[in-house]
């Protein structure tokens, strides 16, 4: 039976976190002197930006138990996703000692994390469906590998990954699963989340920085079991949320038909260019897509790239990934902006007589 306790750093497992003025009183009071605020008041206008703002996130968490079917104490809220994969790798991972299992193509954070903590990376890559091969994988797990990271739907190719598969990893890896779904709202799969129950070494990570369009406020979730979550609010920076980010998601997270609005408009979209790419000589593949982008091979994309540039559209070149070469991965945009790409891939296949 997993336990995370035979996962945890050893020092971290007796670590007394850092004591907030406001970890140390929570009830109601008349005058607050414990945290060294300014009481006059805040030079950024706001009712009370002058506080220290709540280190749990409570009434976020609250809305989110509500959307998601899952209890607060099974959520994590970091300063986006990212911060989350950094606690994870600083959680159960021994800088110099251990390591993690990637499978590229994809995400980059989970590379660069591992790197910052001097922590070893397996690179297990996807087959040329970019889905994951359980026996490469499970053969390179040793008693080393502490945490493997799935990103489904996968960036930069856009595709889900096979959920059978994903099962008997999480099964039987001997360590963390953490599954990336910054991307699940654009596609009819189920969460992991909804298994959780089911599999104690699983943890699975969300955003609003995609289809809640709230990038810049950087907030990210982590799901998993109550024991894995109180080890990372034990060494996460005590107030990691702002006081802003948590007033103005707060909000937004009440604003759900406005979110299935924007998700109507950009399904559809991502079929319209889709289907506009299909009928393109230019484009020699246009792989599925779960997500809110697209990822295409073409037989230049630097050239490509370089031309959509100077029209003033940037895409993301990914060609230097494993079995990306000569593919670019485009956003879905507003139905304006994917007519400018659009009609700016035809110029360029007039132009090189592509067509
Ligand atoms: C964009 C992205 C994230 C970033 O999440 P933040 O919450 O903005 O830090 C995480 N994972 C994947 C796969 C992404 O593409």
């Amino acid at each position: 039976m997993f336990s995370i306790d035979k996962f945890i750093r050893p020092h971290l497992l007796s670590l007394k976190p850092y004591s907030s003025a406001r970890d140390e009183f929570e009830g109601e009071a008349s005058v607050y002197l414990d945290a060294n605020e300014n009481n006059l008041g805040s030079l950024a206008g706001g009712v009370d930006y002058n506080r220290y703002p709540d280190p749990y996130q409570k009434a976020i968490k609250e809305k989110l138990s509500l959307l998601k079917g899952i209890r607060p104490e099974q959520i994590f809220i970091g300063n986006g996703s990212d911060e989350a994969i950094d606690l994870l790798v600083r959680l159960v991972c021994e800088p110099g000692k251990d390591e993690v299992i990637l499978l590229p193509p994809t995400y980059g954070m989970y590379e660069v994390s591992a790197n910052i903590h001097h922590v070893g990376i397996q690179r297990v890559a996807l087959d040329e469906r970019f889905q994951p091969v359980f026996e490469k994988i499970a053969a390179k797990q040793t008693d080393r590998t502490k945490i493997l990271f799935l990103c489904s739907p996968n960036n930069p190719t856009g595709n889900l990954l096979n959920p059978d598969t994903v099962e008997r990893l999480i099964k039987s890896f001997n360590g963390l699963v953490v599954v990336d779904e910054a991307y699940i709202d654009f596609t009819e799969a189920p969460s992991w989340s909804t298994r959780l129950f089911e599999f104690p070494n699983l943890v699975v990570l969300q955003t609003l920085s995609k289809a809640w369009g709230m990038a810049g406020l950087r907030l990210g979730m982590a799901f998993a079991s109550p024991e894995i979550i109180a080890y990372l609010n034990k060494i996460k920076p005590p107030y990691n949320i702002n006081a802003v980010t948590q007033e103005l998601v707060s909000a937004a997270l009440d604003k759900t038909a406005q979110l299935q609005d924007m998700l109507q408009v950009i399904t559809t979209e991502r079929e319209r260019v889709m289907a506009a790419f299909n009928q393109m000589p230019l484009i020699e593949k246009v792989f599925p897509s779960d997500a809110n982008f697209v990822l295409v091979q073409v037989a230049n994309a630097n050239d490509l790239y370089a031309y959509l540039l100077e029209r003033g559209v940037v895409v993301r070149n990914r060609s230097t990934q494993p079995g990306c070469a000569n593919c670019l991965r485009i956003t879905i945009g507003t139905p304006a902006e994917n007519d400018h790409l659009l009609g700016s891939l035809k110029a360029y296949s007039q132009e090189k007589s592509v067509a």
